[in-house]
């Protein structure tokens, strides 16, 4: 190997939630791991502030957290728990609701902003010794060879890796630079973000309407306030943002159909755009994409993160068996397990929110009609509502 390279067994390339959280469950096996991330973590924020960018972290998810220990530091951080869930169609009138308490559980997941949940990963990350952080750094060009992966990051730094791992995000350079095509589309749709005050304690529900413009949630936070997605055309959202506060708290409240009563005070607002995509590979040899660089899902059911953590805790569990029968954790037999692992259940919820959203989003009276009796019947039962709220 030139010198010039520096060697690593791992090389993580994104140091978001999905990337930080691949890295922690990687410790403690005995491999070098580099990560490289362009953007430093948010460290510090005034107390009480609640950043635009929250999750809903199911229970899977937390206990992944809890096993790469982190989960402690999230709640001391922040963590609003959600018990219940009521999710209600706005044309036909069907409704559907999960409880905790019918679950025997306690709650069915938290709402967690997404720098709490990365600066908790990466505290962990920069305490031990095994993780070289690059940052800030970013990448440049990868090279698979039959070895290595060798990377050049934007700084001339060139860094040799048994196993590249691409956790870059939705637009991935490492999935581009790898020559892996994606399928997918745009959906002409905008998410807006903010947090309000509402009128009505938020029984500490997740509420979701869907409407023909796109659904609209309305997630509770521990300070009383709920953050809200509300998914639109992509004018509609230009309209929206531009509108006074005054006036955009009467489209909101018009919107959810005033169940929190009246809607208060409203934080800044932001969109993000919307896509559903999906890489045509997840590996390659050398190569491994978690998260979101893998597959971009509507954010319509909270589910995109959800599905990274579980990717990232299968490709570590793929690699810790490869480590212990001794075999090449960057071979494409080993890179293979973790594909067969998440690939089929990455699909079928992609499939099935595409189809939420497409289902939901027609005004049609027969539609409308036909999706009532279905979210009211998977209400009635009782058996299936565990399995639909678990995951
Ligand atoms: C409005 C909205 C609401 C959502 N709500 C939920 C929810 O409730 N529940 C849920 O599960 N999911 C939700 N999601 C989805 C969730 O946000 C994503 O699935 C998640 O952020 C993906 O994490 P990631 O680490 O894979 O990618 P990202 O969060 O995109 O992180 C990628 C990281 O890679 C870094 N990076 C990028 N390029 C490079 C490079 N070239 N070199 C080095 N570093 C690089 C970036 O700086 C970033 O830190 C929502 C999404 C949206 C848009």
């Amino acid at each position: 190997m030139a010198e010039q390279y520096q060697q690593f067994d791992i090389l993580v390339i994104g140091g978001g939630m999905v990337g930080a959280a691949f890295t922690c469950a990687c410790l403690g096996k005995g491999w070098r791991i580099a990560l490289v991330e362009t953007r430093e973590p948010q460290r510090s924020w005034p107390p009480g502030e609640v950043d635009l960018r929250v999750s809903a972290l199911n229970r899977a998810s937390q206990r992944i957290l809890e096993r790469l220990r982190a989960w402690d530091r999230i709640a001391q951080l922040g963590a609003s728990p959600y018990r219940e869930m009521h999710v209600w169609d706005a044309v036909g009138g069907g409704s559907i609701h999960f409880d905790s308490a019918e679950l025997g559980e306690s709650d069915l997941g938290h709402i967690v902003e997404n720098r709490v949940v990365q600066l908790a990963l990466w505290e962990r990350l920069e305490a031990s010794p095994e993780v070289t952080l690059l940052c800030p750094a970013g990448l440049d060009d990868i090279e698979l060879t039959a070895d290595v992966a060798l990377v050049d990051l934007k700084d001339g730094r060139r860094i040799a890796a048994h196993l590249l791992v691409g956790a870059d995000g939705r637009d991935s350079r490492v999935r581009s630079r790898a020559g892996i095509a994606t399928r997918g589309w745009l959906y002409d749709q905008q998410a807006i973000v903010a947090n309000v005050r509402v009128q009505e304690w938020h029984r500490e529900t997740a509420w979701q309407r869907f409407l023909p413009t796109g659904p609209l949630a309305f997630l509770p936070l521990v300070d009383g306030r709920c953050s809200i997605v509300w998914s639109v055309a992509e004018s509609k959202a230009e309209e929206l943002l531009a509108l006074e506060e005054v006036d955009f708290r009467a489209q909101l409240q018009e919107a959810i159909d005033s169940r929190l009563g009246t809607i208060g005070e409203i934080g800044p607002r932001a969109a993000f755009g919307l896509r559903m995509q999906h890489a045509e590979q997840y590996v390659k040899h050398r190569l491994a994409l978690i998260g979101d660089a893998a597959h971009a899902i509507h954010p319509l059911a909270g589910q995109g993160v959800n599905l990274g953590f579980l990717d990232a805790a299968a490709l570590a569990a793929a690699l810790v068996e490869a480590g212990d029968r001794s075999r090449d954790i960057g071979g494409l037999w080993t890179l293979r397990r973790y594909e067969r692992a998440r690939r089929g259940d990455n699909v079928l919820m992609l499939a099935a929110m595409d189809g939420f959203k497409r289902l939901f989003s027609n005004a049609l009276a027969p539609l409308a009609a036909v999706r009532s009796a279905g979210l009211s019947t998977v209400d009635r039962l009782a058996p299936i509502n565990p399995a639909l709220a678990a995951e």
